[in-house]
């Protein structure tokens, strides 16, 4: 991803949902950061524990511990970053730093990365996301295509998890459902089911879930539904019992095998 780092503090936080802590972050440094990358990620370096400042330099000896949040909002006038956090779901340096952060926080905004849905020329999308990637969702709902069937499915815990999206209402063929379950494994796999078996044609799949369910789903809709590789576009935004770091390595050891 694009390296450049920009220093930037907390303008405010506020706990959205049960799970969902939003942070708008801030900076004079942010009048050259692309304006169209909503939906996109980025990079946020955070303080070590017990420290305020935080090290921008990605080559330092000591770097700034990093986590990617993907970006809710651009706000048009001071170019203000909106980004969810997942809290309470787990102990991670991203959801500690996150819930307890106050306005005049520092951090680093490194980024944004490229978003990995670029192909917006197909008829049919099944989107698969939980709280980590909705605001991927609610960025690729407003580009793509509006005569396309676009259907998005975000499982979800609780609830009161469920979150407005930006969806346009012109779009009146994108569908979003929110499935509420603590059965990801079992009952968002019945859904891809119940949706792939009512297409005519070969979906584009797009799915930023947990590791183990991105494996899952795509050895079904691989063996089942014969989707090729290049109607897959697959990510692991977490991974169960390992942290992001883990996951980092896990990722470059794949790419190389
Ligand atoms: C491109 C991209 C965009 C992302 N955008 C967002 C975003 O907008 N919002 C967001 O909240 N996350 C997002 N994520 C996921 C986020 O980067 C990871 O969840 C990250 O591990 C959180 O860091 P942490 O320091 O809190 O936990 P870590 O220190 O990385 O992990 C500590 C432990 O917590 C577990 N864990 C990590 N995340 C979760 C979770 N969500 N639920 C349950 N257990 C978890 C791990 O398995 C590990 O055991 C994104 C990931 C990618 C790759």
């Amino acid at each position: 991803m694009a390296r450049k780092v920009r220093r930037a503090t907390v303008l405010s936080t506020t706990r959205i949902s049960p799970h969902l802590q939003r942070i708008v972050v801030g900076s004079d440094e942010f009048a050259d950061f692309p304006q169209d990358a909503k939906g996109a990620y980025v990079k946020v370096l955070l303080p070590h524990s017990g420290e305020s400042k935080v090290e921008l330099d990605l080559q330092a000896k000591r770097p700034a511990l990093m986590r990617s949040y993907t970006i809710r909002n651009i706000h048009p006038v001071n170019g203000a970053i909106t980004l969810d956090f997942v809290v309470n779901q787990h102990k991670g340096v991203a959801s500690n730093w996150a819930q307890n952060a106050v306005v005049g926080d520092e951090v680093g905004i490194a980024g944004p990365g490229p978003k990995k849905l670029t192909d917006l020329t197909q008829t049919h999308y099944l989107m698969l996301a939980d709280l980590t990637s909705v605001n991927a969702i609610n960025g690729y709902l407003q580009v793509l295509p509006k005569d396309a069937i676009v259907d998005v499915i975000i499982h979800v815990a609780d609830k009161a998890d469920i979150i407005e999206l930006e969806q346009i209402k012109a779009n009146t063929q994108h569908s979003i459902k929110w499935l509420v379950t603590k059965k990801p494994e079992t009952e968002l796999l019945d859904q891809v089911i119940r949706f792939c078996a009512g297409y005519n044609t070969q979906p584009m799949v797009f799915m930023a879930l947990e590791a183990s369910l991105v494996k899952s789903v795509r050895r079904l809709i691989t063996n089942r539904f014969a989707v090729d590789h290049e109607h897959i576009v697959a990510s692991a935004y977490w991974k169960r019992g390992i942290d992001a770091d883990g996951l980092k390595v896990e990722k470059q050891q794949q790419s190389r095998a």
